[in-house]
């Protein structure tokens, strides 16, 4: 595991000088409650599923968690994050609605304010005015912890940027997306009465549609939550910098996977327009397979992805910065 690295900031001119005096080096036994911290609430929670399997946990249950995870999950991956924030694509009217109600439905925030936080982050990630760095929290363990707190979920209990609206002036043109935006709670309600409606229709019971709104809803919610939240976390902490960016942006396997993609984060920060963030054969990424399936059947176009050329200016292992635009459009192949 790579040690935590104190912020490099930019000089007057913007320019980030790297200071590597600065490595703080963990010590083994912090490194591994680190692990344990991240690593033991999953997996209690899947202690928890097979303890409850058959009475309290069911496949119906198991199915309706995973689906709806599926589903509105890729309404922030592919619609809130990589459509709205990024415009990687281009979408007909009702795409981007669904999208947009999907993305609501996982309950991380109204689009408008989603897109308008994103966009900040990346105008600013890992510097001052970032909304959700983990850095800037002092050094050391205490340090680390404070800024991964703050990352993963504390930075949304602080007040927002007074022209936060102005990220997001595109969206708030689209009085469809402003209706979807202000009706947020409505879209998340949807979201758990659904489970609800089917576990309690196909068992017959309030028992059972208890269960499905605990399972298919709440518990839904809190997983997608905390493995987006991982992206803003973990992915500016842990992982691989294949690619030179002006912040600490990391390649992280695990949550690449879980994330639907988004774990990628150095490639995203790298080449932010891209709808494709797994950039490598190996680095998987459902959301992107999904927008590929998704322009092979004509509901999306204009996907944007770099070109081979533009990563290779990029690699983190070369010398010179070239100045190069960061993504071109291209159809996925
Ligand atoms: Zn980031
Ligand atoms: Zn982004």
């Amino acid at each position: 595991m790579p040690p935590f690295k104190q912020l490099a900031l930019p000089d007057e001119q913007g320019v980030v000088h790297e200071d590597h005096d600065h490595f703080i080096k963990l010590p083994f036994s912090i490194q591994l409650a680190n692990i344990a911290a991240v690593f033991l609430p999953p997996v209690a929670l899947g202690v928890g599923m097979y303890l409850l399997w058959g009475w309290g946990f069911t496949l119906l249950h198991l199915l309706m968690m995973t689906l709806l995870y599926l589903i509105t999950g890729y309404g922030i991956t592919i619609g809130y994050h990589r459509y709205f924030t990024h415009k990687s694509f281009e979408a007909p009217g009702w795409v981007k609605n669904g999208l947009a109600i999907l993305g609501s439905m996982a309950a991380e925030g109204p689009l408008l304010r989603w897109v308008a936080h994103h966009r900040q982050h990346h105008q600013h990630s890992d510097h001052e005015n970032d909304p959700h760095s983990p850095h800037l929290h002092g050094g050391g363990f205490w340090g680390l912890w404070r800024g991964l707190w703050h990352a993963h979920a504390g930075w949304m209990f602080t007040p927002d940027a007074p022209e936060l609206h102005r990220y997001v002036k595109d969206l708030a043109a689209d009085k469809a997306l402003v209706w979807i935006s202000k009706t947020f709670a409505l879209w998340v309600a949807i979201g758990l009465i659904i489970p609800a409606v089917i576990a309690g229709l196909l068992t017959m019971s309030w028992t059972g549609a208890l269960l499905g709104f605990i399972w298919g809803g709440i518990i839904r919610i809190a997983v997608v939550h905390h493995i987006t939240w991982s992206v803003n976390s973990i992915c500016h902490v842990w992982g691989a910098q294949p690619f030179r960016t002006h912040d600490h942006s990391k390649n992280n396997a695990i949550v690449g996977v879980l994330a639907l993609g988004e774990g990628w984060h150095n490639n995203h920060h790298a080449f932010p327009t891209s709808a494709r963030h797994g950039l490598r054969w190996w680095e998987f990424d459902s959301s992107y397979i999904i927008i590929w399936v998704m322009a092979k059947m004509g509901l999306v176009w204009k996907v944007r992805i770099p070109s081979a050329e533009l990563m290779e200016a990029k690699r983190a292992d070369r010398e010179s910065a070239a100045v190069l635009p960061v993504t071109q459009a291209t159809e996925p192949s």
